[in-house]
């Protein structure tokens, strides 16, 4: 590997291996250590996690059908062949980018020649942060376990609720935000409540629970095309999943949700509405967007940083006048072309400009329906089971880790032929937010009916000998 730093860009380095920390396990993290693991440099991998999370598929781990471990791999593990690369599990708490120093949470610093950034974005509640409580988002392996509590939990807490005194609050799922994460987690709850769970439960009937999906803009997948829009629409409603477009939340709190004036009832609330990039990108004192994203130039630096590349969710990059999405085929290019300009400025070459390659985009609604716009190898959109199909085979192949991609499709053809999921574990807390203010009403007054009190059910157990005396 020639080693002469002749780019006008080339880090300083007084003849020593370059120093390269790279910031993020992610998409875009993984994919530029991956590349710089075939370089002459010292590399430095730093994430608050141990592991690389597939989070297309986190909506999987949140409704069951999938175990962490099966959309996670340890970073350690995925690059342990690349001997010039180092893990470190600790948080990046401050960036030096005069010093090109980072400070960790452990108290340790790193120096770096070249910094690659790809700490990616984490959820906004729009300035109501209070919500997060009453509304968890979507993010992480942890966020998807407290979403699969919350949601099993609903169901177990109606059953005994309606064996101790005949009635049951009301069995609401709301999902707030109509983007790929919202319309995946409606499906999903929806094919949990009317196929996965109907025959479980001897007192309620999970396909009486009601699935709403808020969206503030006037259609579904707002940022796919018009009829994959409409196509994703009738598939929700063929499934039994409420859509209000066009309707702002107005607050969260403990069990219920408030859409403009109206109040509604929820035993689960879930946040998909909103991102906000992580708050590394505003340490490293470059010029950054409204959602805090660093804007970055053709070759992917900062303003005046050029020994610095920001990837993925975290960056603003432009290409024919539009901002590059925050999905993960950008965030892989991404970093693997950061590396490559690493790799470039080493050879002395010059760098060239980053230019995302589009094979398109999909979203899944449920057990065989999703919507496809495909860019490539052709141009198509497509909608229904040929689009779920293509989603599926897509998901198992970029999955990292083969022992994943098994079981990924072991798990899928599972659960498809036999209508269970595997991971049907409720784990900690055995309480819900709102959920005993939504128990405190009197389902046995016939003048004062509880919502969600099933008609013609007489109370059993202390309620029904309450009820009698009251009689
Ligand atoms: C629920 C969900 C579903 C999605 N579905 C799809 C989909 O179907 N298709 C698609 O293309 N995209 C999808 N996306 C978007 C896609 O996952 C992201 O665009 C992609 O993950 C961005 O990659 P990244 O490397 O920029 O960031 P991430 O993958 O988010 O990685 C960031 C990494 O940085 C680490 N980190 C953050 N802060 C620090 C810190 N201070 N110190 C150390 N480490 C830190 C994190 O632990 C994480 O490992 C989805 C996202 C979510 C949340």
């Amino acid at each position: 590997m020639n080693e002469t730093n002749t780019s006008p860009w080339a880090a300083q380095t007084g003849g020593r291996r370059p120093r390269v920390a790279v910031v993020g396990g992610g998409f875009a993290g993984i994919n530029a250590a991956m590349e710089l693991g075939k370089l002459a440099v010292d590399v430095t991998l730093i994430d608050r996690r141990n592991h690389h999370t597939f989070q297309p598929l986190l909506y999987q781990v949140a409704l069951a059908v999938l175990s962490p471990a099966q959309i996670a791999q340890p970073i350690r593990g995925i690059l342990k062949n690349f001997n010039n690369t180092q893990v470190l599990m600790d948080e990046v708490t401050g960036i030096d980018s005069s010093e090109h120093e980072l400070q960790l949470a452990s108290g340790t610093t790193i120096q770096y020649d070249y910094l690659i950034l790809a700490t990616g974005a984490t959820h906004s509640y729009f300035g109501h942060e209070e919500w997060a409580k009453s509304a968890p988002g979507l993010k992480s392996i942890e966020d998807a376990l407290e979403i699969r509590r919350r949601v099993l939990l609903a169901f177990e807490l109606a059953e005994r609720h309606m064996l101790e005194h005949g009635w049951h609050p009301p069995l609401n799922f709301v999902v707030i935000g109509g983007g790929p994460t919202g319309v995946e987690l409606a499906g999903a709850i929806s094919d949990i409540a009317r196929l996965y769970l109907r025959h479980d439960f001897r007192k309620i009937q999970p396909s009486e629970a009601r699935v709403l999906l808020v969206e503030g803009s006037p259609r579904v997948l707002a940022t796919f095309p018009e009829d994959l829009s409409e196509k994703a629409l009738k598939q929700l409603k063929d499934i039994g999943v409420e859509v209000w477009n066009n309707k702002q939340v107005t607050e969260v709190g403990p069990g219920y949700v408030k859409v403009g004036d109206e109040r509604v009832e929820a035993a689960v609330i879930l946040w998909a509405a909103g991102v906000a990039a992580s708050p590394l990108g505003r340490m490293l004192g470059a010029p950054v967007s409204k959602r805090g994203t660093v804007i970055v130039d053709r070759f992917l630096n900062p303003t005046d940083m050029p020994e610095v590349f920001v990837c993925g969710d975290l960056a603003y990059f432009e290409q024919d006048g539009h901002p590059v999405p925050g999905v993960a085929q950008p965030a892989m290019q991404m970093g693997r072309h950061a590396a490559r300009m690493i790799a470039a400025d080493l050879a002395g070459k010059p760098r060239t400009g980053f230019r995302y390659f589009d094979k398109g985009d999909m979203a899944t609604i449920g057990r065989l329906a999703a919507v496809a716009k495909i860019e490539w190898p052709f141009k198509a959109h497509w909608g229904g089971f040929m689009a779920w199909i293509t989603w599926s085979v897509i998901h198992i192949y970029f999955l990292i880790g083969f022992r994943n991609r098994l079981q990924l499709f072991w798990s899928w053809t599972w659960t498809f032929f036999t209508f269970t999921d595997s991971a049907r574990l409720i784990t900690g807390d055995q309480r819900l937010p709102g959920w005993e203010d939504a128990t405190h009403g009197s389902a046995h007054d016939p003048e004062n009916p509880v919502p969600g009190q099933i008609p013609g059910v007489e109370p059993v157990g202390m309620a029904a000998a309450e009820a009698r005396q009251r009689r």
